[in-house]
């Protein structure tokens, strides 16, 4: 959100194809209090992993780093991936596949080369058009990604390169910023594929893992999409990253004739820039409270055949020694709840502080908005079922594509800054647990077509 300056030290380093952006916050998938609704069925961990096939990886010649469990998680990938393409190329586009030339695992940590070529993968992994190979940074950019979220991370990256050489073969042509995320969504159709038929060892948390995954090497904030190093924003790229995973390779196609849309804007002004786009957290929660009213102002009359909304009376922050209830219950591991009984809305103050400074201001914005969302559905006479948190998020990205298209010009002075998507999927992802991937899914649903269908048949 745009408005009074504050200091965000984001040192954001961005280079070649997928290097993380360092400074940065990472998008735990676990080990968060709760969800921001009903509680999850699953605990992190708790469910148990499917065993993999085992890949042949006998036929890819990697040279450098195959001992490091990253490489190994790489090699494995792209054996897969070569199967994987030698069918679907043809399928899909037409036109044989023909291998890779030569794979780099390069250790840089032990201060080995990068190969000659396409240069430093220092931080970093890469296709190289010019000599036909893919590299990667073993020790550092993937096992740190392994490190941070899971097995799954260093193999999303090999499906995203993959993507390129693929790219390559059947000659892509259009901008930068959709030749990465069609290659986002390229990878997001192989993990549907690795997971069904057991080429990777999943769990329940594994796309949730990978989408993180996805998101952390994201565009720095502010980046202009038509730049030729834009790669995405984190909304557009685990966009297309769960495009291909739920609709497959020929809704990646269609990306060259059907652009998808791009949210990734550049800052307008210097101000919005040295803040990051943050608004202190105070102010957040207090004008993101007003103006989610001022939403539903506007929004519940259409939702609703014309009834008025009434303004959230009740607002109630507690803290985590001491804990909200809600009737008779305590609420002891929501991180925020849409309480029908007395008609209010609480959160945890110490974990929404604790999302702030891991997202900026838009992340426990959004946790409200779903809140709001929850309570839109209740009022209207609707049950808080199971998928009542899925909906309520999937009002909260209407909300968020309203402020982006600033549909309430009179009354609202909200404007989106660049990042504050980035922020929702982060928050999403923090508080959903193995939930995160459908809670993104709803997100995307109510950002793209708007509120409309949230209380709808299937939001996730
Ligand atoms: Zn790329």
């Amino acid at each position: 959100m745009r408005g009074a300056v504050v200091t965000v030290a984001a040192a954001l380093a961005v280079t070649g194809c997928t290097s993380a952006t360092t400074g940065g916050s990472s998008a735990p998938t676990s080990g968060h209090t709760g969800a921001a609704s009903s509680p999850s069925a699953s605990t992190p961990g708790s469910q148990a992993s499917t065993s993999s096939q085992p890949i042949d990886v006998s036929k890819v010649v990697v040279r450098g780093d195959r001992r490091s469990d990253a490489a190994k998680l790489a090699t494995a990938a792209v054996a897969d991936l070569e199967r994987y393409w030698g069918r679907q190329l043809p399928a899909v586009y037409g036109s044989a596949f023909t291998p890779i030339k030569a794979y780099y695992s390069v250790d840089t940590k032990a201060g080995r080369r990068s190969p000659s070529v396409c240069g430093d993968v220092t931080g970093n992994a890469y296709y190289c058009y010019e000599d036909g190979a893919i590299a990667w940074d073993s020790t550092g950019l993937l096992t740190d990604m392994r490190s941070a979220y899971g097995d799954i991370a260093p193999q999303v990256i090999m499906a995203h390169e993959f993507g390129h050489a693929v790219q390559h073969r059947f000659g892509y042509r259009g901008k930068p910023v959709v030749q990465e995320l069609q290659a986002d969504c390229f990878a997001g159709a192989w993990l549907h594929h690795a997971i069904d038929d057991k080429v990777v060892a999943a769990s329940s948390e594994t796309p949730t893992q990978a989408a993180a995954a996805i998101l952390a090497v994201k565009d720095p904030v502010g980046e202009d999409p038509r730049s030729q190093e834009a790669h995405g924003n984190g909304f557009d790229r685990v966009n297309s990253f769960q495009t291909g995973y739920d609709d497959g390779l020929k809704a990646c196609k269609a990306y060259t004739s059907e652009e998808p849309v791009v949210t990734e804007l550049p800052f307008t002004s210097y101000t919005d820039a040295a803040s990051g786009g943050n608004l202190p957290y105070e102010s957040a929660m207090q004008s993101g409270a007003y103006d989610l009213d001022d939403y539903w102002e506007h929004t519940y009359p259409q939702v609703t055949n014309g009834q008025q909304w009434k303004p959230m009376g009740k607002l109630t922050p507690f803290v985590t020694r001491k804990p909200a209830t809600c009737g008779d219950e305590t609420v002891t591991d929501a991180v925020a709840y849409y309480c029908p009984s007395d008609d209010s809305i609480g959160w945890n103050d110490d974990v929404t502080r604790e999302i702030y400074r891991e997202t900026g201001d838009f992340g426990p914005i959004v946790l409200l908005a779903a809140q709001y969302g929850k309570a839109a559905l209740s009022r209207s006479g609707k049950p808080l079922g199971d998928d009542a948190a899925d909906r309520g998020v999937c009002y909260a990205g209407a909300y968020s594509a309203d402020v982006i298209l600033h549909n309430r010009p009179q009354t609202s002075s909200f404007t989106m800054s660049p990042g504050d998507l980035d922020e929702a999927i982060q928050a999403l992802l923090m508080v959903g647990g193995s939930d995160g991937f459908d809670l993104i899914r709803a997100y995307r649903k109510g950002a793209l077509d708007g509120p409309k269908d949230c209380a709808g048949a299937k939001v996730s």
